[in-house]
């Protein structure tokens, strides 16, 4: 009966429920479980609540931990988002927890497949203009192989806690590239100029290439090519910098950035980037 609690799930699918929901919650299932009543007083569980929520092979009693399994039911609407895209509501802002969405770029893994994905990939990786090695970065921070912080975690190496560039957020690629406040204010500049503000990643973008494929079907014909050209650019100054700021102790600076980038963005068009000159100089409406 504790184990299964019908009425939370219908609302933890649907919504991003407060911390006081779930302790209220917790609050009955915990006198129930100890008392078989409504409320009870700390001197009569016997055993830590977090301990109860373990899994059964593990000592718990297999009590589903409501916000984690909160966390794990909306993965739903990003899986359906991702695999039928033609629904009505697809392209909006699904208000899901930033670890629904942490969780769903680590575990999902993009395969080139059929029509317009394979297209946006193709023209992407092949035909759009970069250096091969800034394609080869993109390839991996696309499948989360880049070494920031939780893989380093993963393989017992040394590691900061924190993203080096927020200072807030837990330094994972995905945040690094795309919703950390830094990156955000970086595509910002980057894209205001060519009116574009509408296609800047925003706190609760899924990851980088989520982002780049939606921004990607919003742009007329002749620029998506520029497009792909700006985003492996723009992530590769990003990650640039996040490097600098572990590896040289240097402070984050969004100017700094900025400013590696224009250098950039000349030496690119001067080598051939054809694509991000036309972006540039007609300046799309
Ligand atoms: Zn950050």
């Amino acid at each position: 009966m504790v184990r299964f609690v019908l009425v939370p799930i219908y609302l933890l699918v649907a919504l991003k429920v407060p911390k006081w929901f779930i302790k209220a919650i917790d609050k009955i299932r915990r006198s129930f479980l100890w008392k078989g009543r409504k409320e009870v007083n700390g001197g009569c569980c016997l055993v830590a609540w977090e301990k109860i929520m373990g899994p059964l092979e593990l000592g718990g009693l297999g009590i589903h931990n409501l916000e984690v399994m909160g966390w794990a039911q909306q993965m739903r609407w990003l899986w359906i988002e991702k695999t039928k895209p033609d629904r009505q509501w697809a392209g909006l802002e699904i208000p899901v927890h930033s670890n629904t969405s942490a969780m769903f770029a680590i575990s999902v893994v993009t395969n080139v497949g059929n029509g317009e994905n394979t297209l946006f990939w193709s023209e992407c990786l092949s035909k759009s203009w970069a250096p091969g090695k800034c394609k080869t970065f993109i390839w991996l921070a696309i499948r989360n192989r880049c070494w920031t912080a939780d893989r380093l975690q993963k393989r017992g190496l040394p590691y900061s806690d924190h993203c080096p560039l927020c200072d807030q957020e837990e330094e994972m690629v995905q945040h690094i590239l795309t919703t950390c406040v830094f990156a955000r204010q970086f595509w910002f500049a980057v894209l205001q100029p060519l009116n574009l503000v509408a296609l800047v990643p925003s706190r609760r973008t899924v990851s980088l290439a989520n982002w780049w494929l939606r921004a990607w079907r919003k742009l007329p014909e002749q620029h998506k090519k520029g497009f792909n050209s700006l985003v492996m650019l723009g992530a590769w100054i990003i990650w640039k910098h996040h490097n600098a700021c572990v590896f040289d102790v240097l402070a984050p600076r969004l100017q700094v950035a900025l400013q590696a980038y224009k250098d950039e963005l000349q030496l690119w068009i001067a080598a051939g980037a054809k694509g991000l000159r036309a972006l540039r100089v007609r300046q799309i409406d």
